[in-house]
């Protein structure tokens, strides 16, 4: 029996893991598929305190593990949670086929890359279709060629300019006439000499199915209708993120979007069960807010495995 199972591995699943395994609590950690999320990802954390050159992604959440084991946390790598029993306690986890008792949980899940949903998308994924440009940007089969970028957030944003460094061109394509981005982020990408907007705009098919590559983008103006064929290598999508929630719903309350509710701290419907990081928080969605919801959590675990014991 498990005094506190974490699910997740970001940066508030490993924060929850310090803070519990120096209660002397003897965490265990499920990492899920992705080892160290999604920030694992991304190339340069530059707003992360106390790295003033920046840090990697995947190095800091190796950091973060490596702090997170010294202090006892147990490891359960590359494991995903397939069911979980929360009408009674102990808790039950089905992870890899194997059942795991334990008195609490902190669910910190995260999130993962909205999809269009075309089914040319889906056909076409790691053929020229990508949800991470700093991952795949520097690939060769998109060295000066005209990629394509959908979104109108940071991320899109960021995208795009991070694939001028590769492309011939950059498409950006957004479903309206303004940019979601902030606006410093905003005016450096419309004005950058190798992007081109492409407005109020929605893809229709990722092209070429057939040929198990991408050719192009049917893309649709949703204000007049007309439709228009772009020639390119790659389509990076970069529309938001939906949290990984879908195998607690049963037990646990989310908003209409699927992000856990929190009833008071870290606290969720089910007594015991706890939450922190970006599968509770579509406001903030930072490493760092990540990280202070993690330690939250963890005192909250402590807090009430105490009182229980008291
Ligand atoms: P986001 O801010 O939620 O933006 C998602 C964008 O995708 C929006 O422009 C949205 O359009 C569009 N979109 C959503 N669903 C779509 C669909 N089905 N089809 C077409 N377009 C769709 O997400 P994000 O850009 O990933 O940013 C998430 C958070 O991280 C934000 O708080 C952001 O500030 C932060 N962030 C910061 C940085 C940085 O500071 N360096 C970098 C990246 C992200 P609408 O605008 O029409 O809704």
């Amino acid at each position: 029996m498990e005094n506190v199972i974490i699910i997740g591995s970001g940066c508030a699943g490993w924060t929850a893991a310090l803070y519990t395994a120096r209660a002397n609590l003897k965490p265990l950690l499920i990492t899920g598929e992705q080892p160290g999320g999604l920030l694992t990802t991304t190339s340069s954390v530059e707003n992360f305190p106390g790295f003033p050159e920046g840090v990697d992604g995947y190095e800091l959440m190796t950091r973060m593990q490596q702090q997170a084991e010294r202090f006892g946390t147990r490891i359960k790598l590359g494991s995903l949670v397939q069911a979980v029993d929360f009408s009674k306690r102990p808790f039950v986890l089905t992870v890899d086929g194997e059942r795991l008792e334990t008195q609490t949980v902190i669910i910190a899940t995260g999130a993962s890359h909205r999809h269009l949903g075309l089914e040319s998308e889906d056909l076409l994924e790691k053929k020229g279709v990508t949800y991470c440009a700093t991952c795949d940007g520097a690939l060769p089969m998109f060295r000066n060629q005209p990629l394509v970028v959908v979104g109108g957030g940071d991320s899109a944003c960021e995208e795009a300019t991070f694939l001028t460094r590769f492309a011939s061109v950059v498409y950006l394509i957004h479903r309206r006439d303004s940019l979601r981005a902030s606006k410093i982020m905003a005016d450096r990408t419309i004005a950058h000499p190798k992007i081109k907007m492409i407005w109020d705009s929605a893809i229709t098919e990722i092209m070429d199915v057939k040929q198990e590559k991408v050719t192009g983008v049917k893309v649709k103006n949703l204000k007049t209708n007309a439709e228009q064929v772009l020639d390119c290598a790659g389509v990076f999508i970069a529309i938001g993120h939906v949290p990984s929630t879908q195998v607690f719903k049963p037990f646990i309350k989310t908003d209409e979007n699927g992000y856990i509710l929190r009833t008071e701290g870290a606290a969720t419907n089910v007594s015991g069960v706890f939450v922190a990081g970006d599968c509770s928080d579509h406001v903030y969605r930072q490493a760092i807010t990540a990280a202070g919801m993690g330690c939250a959590a963890a005192i909250e675990v402590e807090r009430f495995l105490a009182a229980e014991n008291a």
